[in-house]
Formats: C-alpha cells, structure tokens, sequence
C-alpha cells in the first residue's frame, strides 16, 4: 500500500484539541543533578550569568529514584536544596525538580515535592503489543503510510505497511504504559499542573526518526500532554564523557527529529512547547555546536540533562583543597578499585571503562592534588586527563554517601574552592558552546 500524503493539504485531519498547560516548560531547560543536595547556589549562578548574556535557561533539578536508594536520599531534599538556592539567589525565572526516570511503581515518593515527571518506559519498548491495537492504531492512521513529507526533511519519510506495522508493534506497549503514569500523576496532581517527559533512552536501539513520529502520534492518541521527548540518539552517550559517534549522522537525526516534532504539533495537538531532551547530555562537548547550530537554525527548544556530574566536580574541589580532601579521594578511589564490579553494573550499557588504563591504589598514594583534578577534569586535551577513572568515580557516589557526614562536612569546610568548580564546570564547559558558541 503505498500513497502520498501531504501535511499541508486541505483534505488533512483538522489537529486534535490542544489542551491548555498551566506549568508550561520554558524554550531552553537544563537538568542538574546534585546527588548530595549541597550545590544548588553555585549551579544557580551558572544559569544567572548565562541569563547575564541575554540567554533564559531554566534550571531543572533532577534524581532519579536509582539515585535517592543509593544515597538514602529523599525527594524532598531535591526541593528544599533548590528552593533554598532560589530564595537567596533572588532567581525570578521559573525552576522545576524532576522526578527523574520515574515508573508507575515508583512515582508517589515524588508527587509531594516534583513538577516535572520523566516518564521513562524504556522496559516496555519491544513488548509485543496485541495484534488488536495494532491494527486499531494502523486503522485509525491511514495518512501515516506511504510517503510522508515532513517540512525541513530533505528526502521524504517513507513507510510501509509492514514497516509501519512493525514500529507499532514495538511501541503501542511503552506509549501505552506512558499512558497510565502520565494519567495516574493527572489524577494525582490536576491536569495541566505538571510538566511530562517521555524517556525512551535506556535502552540498546536508537530510534529513528520515522520510529519516534509513530511514537509521537501513539503518544497524541493516549492523551499524553508530552512537554519534552528523550529519544536514545544514535551513538553512545556514556555517563560524564565526551559523545562517541559519527558527528554526520548524529547531525542527520537531531535535525530530523526536530522536524518530526513540529510535524507532531502541528498535526497531532501536541503541546506546542514540545522538544527534544537530550539525556546524559553533559560533557557531549563534540555534538554542542551541531545543537546549538540546530536550534538556531529551527527556532526549537531543548532540553538537556546532565548525567549528575556535580558530584565529580566536588571531587575535583577536595582534589584543590588541600591534604585532607586529597585523602579522601584517594580513599574513595581505592574503594571504588575493590567494588568496581558492584558499582559499574548498573550502568553497564552507559560507561566505558577499560581497566588497563585504571591506575592501582600504590601508583596513586603520590597523587598530589592538582594531579587528582586534572585527571578528573572533563579536559580532553589535558594530558593527565583520565576518562576512565572519570567514569569509575562517576558511578561511585554511593561510597562517599555511606561516609556520611565526614563527607558532608568536608563539601561544606570547602564550599568555596568546590562552588567555582561547580560553576566553571556547568556554565564554561556547557552553556557557553551549547547556547552562545
Ligand atoms: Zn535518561
């Protein structure tokens, strides 16, 4: 089956009701973590100077419950550390705490204290869906197979019937599982009272940019009031480390997916501040001049999220603050050495470390400090730089949590030397390139 389908024809479907959002996410939005809670006024004036340079960035706090059940933290920490941090900083633009990776099972721990809920349902991709909503879906979508031609994509999309049944398929069960959460926090919170992400980036395939129309669509029809998509982008997005991939292509798809979502907006009654978000988007320092050029070029949004990187900077801090704080990240890296299978494998399939390039504890004992910071400064171009031991560290938070207040005590004795790291590190290395070049 195969016909052409034009969006801007007369004989299109008029778009779905779209239906009002009183929290409205703002065109530009950056994801923060701050996996001890004791960051937020440095992370804030980051966005302070960015805005200093005529750019609104709206700062968005997020922790994963992965993250809360490693350190023993609670959700309402996330909002006190940054309402505190808005308060003295006097920051008038709105802000948001993110419920970050949420699931049906594990989202009411976050109602209390998040407006932005990203709904991941990762899990649920490549669940065969019943043949009966498949073919309801497909039914119910004639203009989606054949040629599509979507505004700003140069060869037009095209779908098969197969094609397009094989794509629902793999979707309708996670578009659907969006569904109950995205209804269930509806229920909880009001319509219209909460910002909703879907996160499709924990997993093994990218999609592509036909998958995530079909998605968008499926998505419409459940009644998901989306306000940012996270797609899994070709390439590798490893946690805290440079992006590695074909840059071309990368390009390709983001361009796409941009289009693909003006198209869902314009079409389905998408919410018309729709955008991509782009997950463990720190330290992607290659792709940043590929998005920025993008959104430029669009007019779009986005949404980025830093994979919790905070937490190294305060690393890196200790590393400048004399004696006492070396020792300590040498005692966490020789910790981390002795529980490096326990600590790496949950985030498997989002680092890549390869052990050779790991010092051992004896060659670190005459670390000095500045040679711990250069080795974990995300510098590429530094020759002490180490991505591996960058990345170990990354995924070792939870040993500096179980120190408890010995740590907590030393981020608060060293908050000044650890805060402009923190800034340096969040407005230097990521919104300049990424929002001014
Ligand atoms: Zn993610």
């Amino acid at each position: 089956m195969q016909k052409n389908v034009s969006i801007s024809g007369s004989n299109s479907l008029s778009p779905a009701p779209r239906r009002p959002l009183m929290l409205r996410l703002s065109r530009f939005s950056f994801g923060v973590g701050d996996r001890f809670a004791h960051q937020a006024s440095s992370q804030l004036r980051a966005f302070e100077k960015i805005r200093a340079q005529g750019i609104e960035v709206v700062p968005v706090w997020n922790k994963s419950n992965r993250e809360h059940s490693f350190i023993g933290s609670e959700p309402s920490s996330v909002r006190a550390a940054a309402e505190q941090a808005v308060r003295e900083s006097g920051w008038s633009l709105p802000w948001h705490t993110d419920a970050d990776h949420i699931r049906l099972e594990t989202v009411d721990r976050f109602l209390g204290s998040s407006d932005f809920f990203t709904i991941d349902v990762a899990d649920s991709i490549g669940k065969q869906a019943p043949s009966d909503d498949v073919h309801r879906f497909l039914k119910h979508h004639p203009e989606l197979f054949g040629t599509l031609d979507i505004q700003g994509i140069e060869e037009s999309i095209f779908l098969s019937g197969d094609a397009l049944e094989e794509i629902a398929s793999k979707y309708l069960m996670a578009v659907q599982e969006a569904g109950r959460i995205f209804r269930y926090i509806e229920h909880k919170l009001g319509s219209g009272n909460f910002i909703a992400e879907v996160s499709m980036d924990e997993t093994d395939l990218p999609q592509t940019p036909q998958e995530l129309l079909v998605i968008l669509v499926a998505l419409a029809d459940e009644g998901v009031a989306l306000q940012t998509i996270a797609p899994k982008f070709t390439g590798r997005f490893n946690k805290g480390v440079d992006y590695v991939g074909d840059l071309d292509r990368f390009a390709k798809e983001f361009h796409e997916d941009l289009c693909v979502l003006a198209h869902g907006v314009a079409r389905y009654g998408l919410p018309s501040n729709l955008k991509l978000s782009v997950h463990s988007g720190s330290d992607k320092f290659s792709i940043y001049p590929i998005i920025r050029q993008a959104l430029a070029k669009s007019g779009a949004g986005l949404h980025i999220k830093t994979a919790g990187t905070t937490w190294l900077e305060e690393l890196i801090g200790l590393s400048e603050s004399g004696q006492e704080g070396v020792a300590f990240v040498r005692e966490i890296y020789a910790l981390a050495l002795e529980q490096i299978g326990a600590l790496t494998e949950p985030y498997a399939s989002v680092i890549d470390i390869r052990m050779s390039e790991l010092p051992d504890a004896t060659e670190v004992a005459s670390w000095d400090g500045p040679r711990w910071a250069n080795t974990l400064r995300h510098i590429p171009s530094h020759p002490q730089y180490n991505s591996n031991v960058r990345q170990l560290l990354h995924v070792s938070f939870k040993l500096a949590a179980k120190k408890g207040t010995r740590y907590t005590d030393l981020l608060k004795k060293h908050s000044d030397v650890i805060g402009q790291n923190v800034f340096d590190n969040l407005y230097t290395r990521h919104m300049k390139p990424l929002f001014l070049g």
